[in-house]
């Protein structure tokens, strides 16, 4: 690890009281103050900003270990744009100060032909405010979380909490000290063919994750996102609700068997299936009650609420926990 003084370049003994990382040394209290401003940005006690082994540049990295659901991170915007970017937005860019100003700057810019740099490195590294990546109108950058590499098949991921107006990152997967964080840049479950199109057109680079170099995983995404197409269509009008319910388990199935569903993602299909099966009983369908019972309690779902469901307490309201 670096042991030259990250401000002035001299030899370096002392490190930062608050994060006490061993990548980032002090040569003296003159410099540490100096280089407060910038530093304080990316201080963490949890996670470090290395070069990655394979010299792709930075990477974010685990300095501790972390469980499915733990947060990771909660991160304020260093720089926030709606729409493209005008002179207004240029305007307020150069009106921040200096230190977000440096750490975007030396963001990665997987666009060097873009109109500008600064165009370049908001397209590499912006990320959405919102689940619906397409939807979302505003997008940030992060002094840390604009760190995480992508891969397919990510341990983490990132969401826009509103009520906090912070990004909190996710551990999907049981995260170990030391090991990379790695978010996916584009929706998950999206087949190989179409996720590279999207990641080499947005970010510029070929990608050989886990899961893209793995074609038996490979396979899964593909069966996966067809049973997925399978439900979208069994819930129209004069869809069958119970192929649906079958497709549901069967995605659950597969990401099970595979490994590449977390458990986060999991609790979130067994909600899915919950409101299939919730659909079923508000549409009166009646007849598969004793499946739709008997699935629930496989599923772990709680009993008391799906009675209130068959019994007609609602349903419509879904996406709970
Ligand atoms: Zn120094
Ligand atoms: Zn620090
Ligand atoms: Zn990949």
């Amino acid at each position: 690890m670096s042991s030259i003084c990250a401000k002035c370049g001299a030899p370096a003994p002392l490190q930062c009281s608050r994060c006490s990382s061993s990548s980032y040394k002090l040569c003296s209290k003159q410099c540490q103050t100096a280089d407060w401003k910038l530093h304080k940005l990316t201080c963490n006690r949890d996670l470090a900003i290395l070069d990655t082994p394979d010299n792709k540049g930075k990477g974010l990295y685990a300095r501790r270990a972390f469980a499915v659901g733990d947060v990771v991170l909660t991160e304020k915007p260093l720089f926030s744009i709606t729409g493209g970017l005008d002179q207004a937005t240029m305007s307020r860019f150069n009106g921040m100060s200096e230190a977000p100003k440096e750490i975007i700057h030396n963001m990665a810019n997987s666009h060097p032909t873009a109109e500008s740099a600064m165009g370049g490195v908001l397209r590499t590294n912006t990320i959405p405010q919102g689940s619906d990546r397409s939807a979302a109108t505003k997008s940030s950058l992060y002094a840390i979380i604009c760190r995480a590499n992508h891969s397919c098949h990510p341990n983490c991921s990132w969401r826009w909490r509103p009520d906090l107006q912070k990004e909190i990152l996710v551990a999907q997967h049981p995260i170990a000290e030391g090991a990379e964080i790695l978010c996916s840049y584009v929706e998950v479950w999206t087949k190989r063919e179409e996720r590279q199109k999207l990641i080499s057109r947005g970010f510029n680079f070929v990608c050989d994750c886990s899961l893209c170099s793995d074609a038996e995983l490979e396979k899964v995404v593909v069966e996966f996102r067809d049973a997925e197409e399978n439900i979208l269509a069994c819930g129209r009008p004069g869809g069958d609700p119970v192929e649906a319910v079958r497709a549901v388990e069967h995605t659950i199935q597969l990401a099970k068997d595979s490994g590449l569903g977390s458990p986060m993602f999991l609790k979130s299909a067994h909600n899915d299936l919950r409101q299939v099966y919730a659909h079923m009983a508000v549409h009166g369908v009646v007849r598969h009650k004793k499946l739709y019972e008997a699935k629930v309690r496989e599923n772990g779902v709680e009993h008391d609420r799906l009675e209130k469901i068959c019994n007609g307490g609602g349903g419509g309201g879904g996406g709970v926990d």
